[in-house]
């Protein structure tokens, strides 16, 4: 532990200050790939390329002059079809705006009255929001469309009707632990 310091240049290396940013109306941005990341990784098919993902945090403001981050994320990312158990290339592309809060009271105040607040009282891991926002894009049963799927429909599936209308348990699942595993957010 001979280094507590970041490396010349100030900043600890994938953290930014994320007020800072918002105030001079700058930009990050790069490609990542996410295969390298645990948390995208399990919700990805076992594939053995690589999951490139371009991202840009955007500093700025909203309507009413608060300091906030647009996020966007973009790539092709394989995942396994729940139907036919086949990996499939599935293109995601996401943009949220994130209003900063500067302290706990804040968040909780900005948490009630928005839709998405993010606590930057510290200075922000990039990659840890490119990963969030990932997994919130993802669909948690990914299906081919019915006409790519090998496997054939399930008996009693009326045709034309979207999957996304009917969640696997799988899905539910994953939405309860998710649920029960923060603090509670509407
Ligand atoms: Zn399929």
């Amino acid at each position: 532990m001979a280094t507590g310091k970041a490396a010349a240049g100030g900043s600890v290396r994938g953290r930014f200050d994320a007020f800072r940013l918002a105030a001079r109306g700058e930009a990050l941005g790069g490609e990542v790939d996410m295969t390298g990341r645990a948390r995208v990784r399990d919700r990805l098919a076992q594939t053995a390329g690589a999951a490139i993902v371009s991202w840009r945090i955007q500093g700025g403001h909203d309507a009413l002059g608060r300091a906030a981050l647009t996020l966007t994320v973009q790539g092709n990312l394989p995942l396994e079809c729940q139907r036919c158990l086949q990996a499939f290339d599935t293109a995601i592309e996401q943009q949220s705006e994130l209003l900063l809060a500067r302290d706990e009271a804040e968040l909780a105040k900005l948490d009630a009255e928005e839709g998405e607040v993010l606590l930057a009282s510290t200075p922000l891991d990039a990659m840890t929001l490119v990963e969030d926002e990932l997994l919130l894009s993802l669909p948690f049963a990914p299906m081919h469309a019915e006409a790519q799927c090998p496997a054939p429909a399930q008996a009693g599936e009326p045709g034309g009707e979207p999957e996304r209308n009917t969640p696997s348990p799988f899905a539910r699942l994953a939405a309860l632990k998710k649920r029960s595993g923060g603090t509670s957010k509407e």
